[in-house]
């Protein structure tokens, strides 16, 4: 069983992946600054004797150097996250999504760890085509516009590991997630299943931007962080990069209705537009929808649940949870 390391591992994809991993007898580091991750993810796992949680940050050069000297496997997720969180602070995406991946991608490749690098279908900017291949160009907005800046900055990571890969031979990973959902997300930084769960649960509006007719696709976190660990494993899957996301669309409208029906709210949907939500620069992504078959082709399978089926899932977690999420 291996050693990893787990950046961004007290945040709400890593803590999954830092379950999954602890649960097939690995043992893992995690490094989390606890900025947008909660302790409180963890915390079910915290006497774990496989476990050992360093609360900093990846931008502490000395620390990063220190977390990776005993590991085997790296799955990097610390990141900026978040729309509402990149579009009001563009200088700290930048600074913690670039700097801090290429001083470890340096890390790892002087020890020949396997590298997981999680990215985003951000990166596709706003192209207009109705599946996203992960060979598709990459069509960002202005840089008036701050959004992109999260986009490009995952853009010069997966530039940045495919070339420690080719000049060194990094075994390296790139995942593309494409919106990631479940139990332990929570809604300060804009992402729009627990916004609406919430809202629906405590009888408020569902505020639907523009006019809801944005797709998305919605992937459980579960099935996500086993595509993660399985493409990781596996030598065909080196110096490549996945989509990992489901590839079946829903309007944001459409999952507003859903979330309604499934927790029988009579919580009305409310339209705003999006300068509302997130000020006057803000550029959407009309449709996002991903092609899996690199996916399917290289591990045999794609995240299959379906969104009722998610929902349900969150829901319940929603309705177990006695502490309120702060
Ligand atoms: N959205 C919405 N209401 C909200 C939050 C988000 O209508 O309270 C919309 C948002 O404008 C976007 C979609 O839902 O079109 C998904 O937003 P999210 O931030 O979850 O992810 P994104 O795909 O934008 O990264």
């Amino acid at each position: 069983m291996a050693h990893c390391l787990v950046t961004g591992g007290a945040g709400f994809i890593g803590s999954h992946l830092v379950e999954t991993l602890l649960a097939r007898g690995d043992s893992v580091t995690v490094l989390d600054n606890l900025s947008t991750g909660r302790g409180d993810n963890l915390s079910h796992l915290s006497q774990h004797p496989r476990l050992q949680i360093v609360t900093g940050s990846i931008t502490d050069q000395p620390l990063l150097s220190e977390v990776v000297r005993e590991a085997e496997v790296i799955y990097h997720l610390a990141a900026a996250v978040g729309v509402r969180l990149v579009a009001d602070d563009p200088v700290r995406t930048i600074e913690t999504n670039i700097y801090p991946t290429e001083l470890l991608l340096r890390l790892a490749a002087q020890r020949n760890c396997r590298f997981f690098l999680a990215s985003t279908s951000e990166v596709y900017g706003k192209n207009p085509k109705e599946r996203w291949n992960e060979d598709d160009d990459l069509q960002f907005g202005s840089t008036t516009h701050p959004r992109w800046a999260y986009g490009c900055s995952k853009a010069i990571d997966e530039f940045l590991a495919l070339a420690y890969h080719t000049k060194f031979g990094l075994p390296v990973v790139i995942g593309r997630f494409f919106n990631v959902v479940g139990p332990r997300q929570v809604g300060h930084y804009g992402m729009v299943v627990p916004r609406f769960l919430d809202a629906a649960l405590a009888g408020d509006p569902l505020f639907v931007y523009d006019d809801g007719g944005q797709t998305r696709c919605f992937a459980h976190v579960r099935e996500v962080v086993d595509c993660v660990v399985g493409l990781t494993a596996l030598p065909s899957a080196c110096g490549r990069v996945y989509n990992i996301g489901s590839d079946h669309p829903i309007t944001i409208r459409g999952l507003a209705e859903e979330v309604l029906r499934l927790t029988g709210s009579r919580s009305p949907i409310e339209y705003r537009a999006y300068a509302e939500a997130y000020g006057r620069d803000f550029e959407d992504v009309r449709r996002r929808v991903p092609n899996l078959e690199r996916l399917e082709a290289t591990l045999g399978r794609k995240p299959r649940l379906t969104l009722p089926e998610i929902l349900s899932d969150i829901l319940k977690w929603r309705l177990g949870e006695a502490r309120p999420v702060t």
